[in-house]
């Protein structure tokens, strides 16, 4: 039986007034899951209005207030975490045990930690020519958000934009993908559990015309992308003048130097490439190992690559599921062939696995001899597939890394600390791992893609959600 899903709009949960409805179907089983409401125009600036209305008075509680409520919200969160993490199963496809109830676990974390941070976000008293004048700078909230997020991490992409967004005094929107909008609505519950005031946070899950309607609609004041350079290209240009946080495509380079552990390399690059299917900005999207260490290191990733145990995502021996959509396996399958055509050699997996319920489940795949410029190499491929790409040295490592549009996340394997900091000092990244995996993640660290990239801008600190004012009194004759 498909679930009938309510919009949470404008503080109120409704049907919204578009008149129809997405059928919800499952990536894991192929079963139609639920119904999911789209909003009509009518419904989104209502959603706008009602926001606008409740931030003019939020903007005003003390910063303890609002991390009160955001503590409120974690703990209200935490009931919900089973339940959530089996809808985000069921709808987005990663397996329960292995990824979904670890990530749902962490989404009270957003809301803490931004608690924390927004206690201590002050301004400065500035230093002034003139005895008479005193300067100050004070962080008031930006205003009404729009965060448009993907489908890869359905719910805690999002809170990326909630937490610290509510914590500084400002009003959010979501718009969900309409495929992946369940467990985000689930877990909505907590926000009127804990007291949320009515149309601060909104969701409204649908398509790139939802969108779109947000992005340009004038009572929106910031934005919040995350998804791929594609479409943040698109609202670039779409959106006029409005603050934003840009969070878009990788292509992860994992590099394996002469003087690497290279077991300790071979399992975090295997685990970067298959960890939810590789559907992660961050996946580790190539691995670009030195001449010396490349035969030991086809070796261990292929025993390695063993471990990897595609199956029913809700099976607790499962630790990768099916793709999500259509669209990112047959994206999978063109990558493979291209690479396969210009003579990269297929050492395990390579196609769509059979015997599943769905055409999703794709096998854990692991390529050698990729050419640079193959698609596999230049493209982000967003699929289970680890490339093996040879570099003469250290040099023509960080060339084959650089050379790509993208640059989020990069991992350098390495015993020395010189080398280590020689390939942080040269990698265009966002950031730069030494010896874990291009997955490696914490919920407060800065995150983001490097200048000069199409990966976008922004690191999701608290002070992006605030817009800095300076105050100058003149205190008059002494
Ligand atoms: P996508 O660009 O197709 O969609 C992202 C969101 O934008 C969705 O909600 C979609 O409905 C919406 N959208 C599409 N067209 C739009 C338009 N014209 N106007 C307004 N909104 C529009 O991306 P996706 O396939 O959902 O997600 C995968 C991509 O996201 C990958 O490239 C991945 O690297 C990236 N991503 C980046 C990060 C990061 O932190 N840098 C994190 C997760 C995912």
């Amino acid at each position: 039986m498909a679930e009938d899903l309510a919009l949470y709009l404008a503080g109120e949960w409704t049907e919204g007034t578009g008149g129809s409805h997405h059928e919800l179907l499952s990536p894991a089983t192929g079963d139609h899951i639920a119904n999911v409401p789209l909003a009509s125009r009518h419904d989104i600036d209502g959603a706008v209005a009602v926001a606008r209305a409740a931030q003019d008075e939020f903007r005003f509680w003390s910063a303890f207030e609002r991390a009160d409520l955001c503590h409120r919200i974690a703990s209200a969160v935490e009931d919900l975490v089973p339940e959530v993490a089996r809808i985000q199963t069921l709808e987005q496809g990663k397996p329960y045990h292995a990824e979904s109830l670890d990530d749902i676990e962490e989404a009270n974390q957003y809301f803490i930690n931004a608690a924390e941070d927004v206690k201590r976000l002050s301004g400065e008293n500035i230093p002034t020519t003139d005895r008479n004048k005193r300067m100050f700078t004070f962080r008031r909230p930006v205003g009404v958000w729009a965060a448009i997020t993907p489908w890869n991490f359905p719910v805690t992409i999002p809170l990326e934009y909630v937490g610290p967004g509510l914590a500084a005094g400002n009003a959010v929107i979501v718009k969900p993908p309409v495929f992946t909008s369940w467990a985000l609505l689930e877990l909505a519950k907590a926000f009127d559990e804990a007291g949320v005031p009515k149309g601060l946070i909104s969701i409204i899950p649908g398509g790139p015309e939802i969108g779109e309607a947000l992005v340009t609609h004038p009572g929106i004041d910031a934005i919040g992308f995350t998804g791929s350079s594609a479409t943040g290209a698109r609202i670039i240009s779409q959106m006029g003048i409005k603050r934003s946080i840009m969070e878009m495509s990788g292509n992860g380079p994992t590099i394996v130097t002469d003087d690497a552990n290279v077991s300790a390399a071979a399992s975090a690059a295997v685990y970067g490439a298959y960890y939810n299917a590789g559907q992660v900005c961050c996946a580790t999207e190539r691995v670009i190992v030195t001449e010396a260490v490349h035969d030991e290191f086809v070796d261990r990733a292929l025993q390695a690559a063993q471990d990897v145990r595609l199956g029913d995502p809700f099976d607790e021996a499962t630790n990768m599921g099916p793709m999500n959509n259509e669209p990112t396996a047959a994206k999978m399958d063109r990558h493979l062939a291209d690479a396969a055509d210009r003579g990269a050699e297929i050492l395990t997996g390579g196609s769509r696995a059979g015997g599943f319920p769905t055409d999703l489940y794709y096998e854990f795949t692991v390529i050698d001899g990729v050419p640079e410029d193959s698609a596999v190499s230049q493209e982000e491929s967003f699929g289970p597939v680890l490339p093996i790409l040879t570099a003469h040295d250290d040099e023509d490592a960080v060339g084959v890394a650089n050379r790509t549009r993208l640059g989020l996340q990069a991992a350098v394997f390495t015993t020395s600390l010189r080398r280590a900091f020689w390939y942080a000092d040269r990698i265009r990244s966002g950031t730069v791992v030494v010896n874990d995996s291009t997955d490696f993640w914490e919920t407060f660290q800065p995150f983001g893609g490097a200048a000069g990239t199409d990966t976008g801008w922004g690191r999701g600190a608290i002070e992006e959600f605030t817009d800095l004012q300076t105050l100058v009194i003149d205190l008059g004759p002494p």
